[in-house]
């Protein structure tokens, strides 16, 4: 029994002996594994070690890998591999350090070039979207510099190349003029004088949208001031002329006044004394009568009263002629009066309309800049006290110099009313809408909720596409690119203002026609 115990046991230990062998050389190879696998991450440290040229690094690497080449025991180099990761933390470190100095660089270098004058209009919304993007992590910083780099060079290029026999800061120069001659156009449809200055600063304004050149420019500058001394001096005139005649027509008001009032004065005394004098008589006749013991003893006395009554019946007569004539120059003075109230109030009317079309574009009969400028901050400070959602989208029209170019200013013009008139029916009556620069608006849409006004400023873009033009026999579609943007924690007009000009620079790279958020 003993026997075949002890022969089961060996059999058992036999197992299990080789059961531990198996073990054993199961763990032998993944450790050999795991070491390879080690082996093989320190030596692409070293290489990333190398490339980030930090030599202290490099060298306690090396140092690991060779005492894993030296020993299998992969646990004695656990303290040099916890003194690595102390390394590398300190590397990630000056790493993040030196990436903040980058794009601290990256934002200086770009206000530099910002402040380089005459850069093209086209150059510096690019570098403006850069350095806005510049806050977002969809660009990496390395693709921000080489973007940074080309507006450099593209500015460089511009300083120094010679394109079509131009100079780049002739270039640049005319991109000035154009800036300026488009700014100027913009002035004069704000200005609103009536008959011949008028009709000139209109002219004016028609050979301003021909690009014209500098000397042209200057010129028509020079001419546009004078007009307007003209036109602010004939305003002035004739505020002089009204106001004199006003002073005029009040001083004989008050000559005629003082007259009445003496009259009225001479007629009252005279008034009195007859009075007087009727009441004497009619107390002469009494005193006679009572005395009188016969009525012939009366008689000679009441002929002496009846003469006098009959002076008096006459001097009342000349009284009531008087009186009359007072009530007429009295009635005369109303008259006066009123019609002078009629025209203080028709200057009042007209004062009136003058300070509402200051706030008015001309031409579109929309609200202008300096209207704008008011509400917008009406709008935002409403905005920082009650918090409700507001929305502020720029609207420019798609290739409208191509519209001036082929059918001529004057359909620009008309499409330019038209489009605004649109644009106006499609918001709601507490939004704003003002004629921001040439074919440029923007729009307010404060307190509309999110879905509200995607809808409604997709629908001012659809409107705008299907508006019936007709030119010429031919079908003339415009359409008009949207920025559009909401006001958020931290923002001011300004910046929400420039945002929402990026979303609409946007719109215009993206194929026009398109309604873009920022
Ligand atoms: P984009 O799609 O990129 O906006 O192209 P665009 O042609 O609309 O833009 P660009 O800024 O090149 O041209 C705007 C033109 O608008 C130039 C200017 O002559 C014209 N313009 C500006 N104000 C008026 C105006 O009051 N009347 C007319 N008829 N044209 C105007
Ligand atoms: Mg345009
Ligand atoms: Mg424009």
């Amino acid at each position: 029994m003993s026997n075949f115990s002890s022969d089961e046991e060996v059999i058992t230990l036999k197992e299990k002996l080789q059961h531990s062998q198996l073990v054993f050389r199961d763990l032998a190879l993944k450790s050999r594994r795991e070491t390879t696998i080690l082996k093989r991450l320190i030596s692409r440290l070293i290489a990333a070690s190398q490339a980030q040229d930090d030599p202290l690094l490099h060298e306690r690497l090396s140092q690991i890998r060779r005492e894993l080449e030296a020993q299998d025991d992969v646990s004695r180099i656990i303290p040099q591999l916890a003194l690595v990761e102390r390394m590398v933390n300190r590397h990630t470190h000056t790493q993040k350090k030196a990436s903040d100095a980058l794009e601290c660089q990256f934002q200086q270098s770009g206000e530099t070039l910002k402040c380089l004058t005459g850069l093209p209009a086209q150059l510096k919304r690019d570098l403006r979207n850069l350095l806005q993007s510049s806050g977002s992590e969809s660009k990496s910083s390395t693709d921000k510099i080489v973007a940074l780099l080309q507006l450099y060079e593209r500015a460089l290029k511009l300083l120094s190349l010679p394109s079509n026999g131009l100079s780049a800061k002739e270039l640049l120069n005319i991109d000035r003029i154009s800036q300026l001659s488009s700014e100027l156009q913009h002035l004069i449809t704000e200005l609103d004088f009536d008959d011949e200055v008028g009709d000139r600063l209109l002219d004016i304004r028609n050979r301003l949208l021909l690009s014209p050149d500098a000397q042209t420019l200057l010129e028509l500058t020079l001419e546009s001031v004078q007009l307007i001394l003209d036109g602010t001096r004939n305003e002035r005139k004739a505020s002089q002329a009204f106001l004199s005649q006003l002073n005029e027509d009040l001083s004989i008001l008050q000559r005629h006044n003082g007259r009445s009032i003496d009259n009225s004065q001479t007629i009252s005394t005279q008034r009195s004394a007859f009075n007087e004098e009727l009441a004497s008589s009619v107390n002469a006749i009494e005193t006679h009568l009572e005395e009188a013991e016969s009525l012939e003893q009366v008689r000679p006395h009441l002929s002496q009263v009846a003469v006098n009554l009959s002076s008096l019946v006459a001097r009342n007569k000349e009284l009531e002629e008087r009186e009359q004539q007072l009530l007429e120059q009295l009635k005369h003075n109303d008259q006066k009066l009123e019609a002078l109230y009629q025209q203080t109030m028709d200057y009042r009317r007209r004062l009136g309309d003058q300070e509402r079309k200051l706030l008015l574009d001309p031409l579109t009969k929309v609200y202008n800049r300096a209207a704008l400028d008011d509400r917008l901050e009406h709008e935002y400070r409403c905005w920082l006290r009650y918090q409700t959602p507001f929305c502020l989208a720029m609207i420019d029209i798609d290739h409208f110099k191509s519209v001036n170019d082929t059918y001529g200013h004057l359909v620009g013009d008309k499409v330019l009313k038209v489009v605004a008139r649109s644009i106006h029916q499609c918001l709601r009556d507490t939004d704003f809408i003002a004629r921001f620069g040439g074919e440029e608006f923007v729009v307010l849409l404060p307190d509309a909720k999110p879905e509200e006004r995607e809808e409604m400023l997709n629908n001012v873009r659809e409107t705008v596409s299907k508006l019936p033009f007709k030119f010429k026999d031919s079908r003339l579609t415009v359409t008009v690119s949207i920025g559009a943007s909401m006001f958020q924690d931290g923002d001011s007009t300004v910046t929400v203002l420039e945002r929402s000009d990026g979303a609409l620079y946007n719109a215009k790279n993206n194929g026009r026609n398109k309604l873009i958020w920022a």
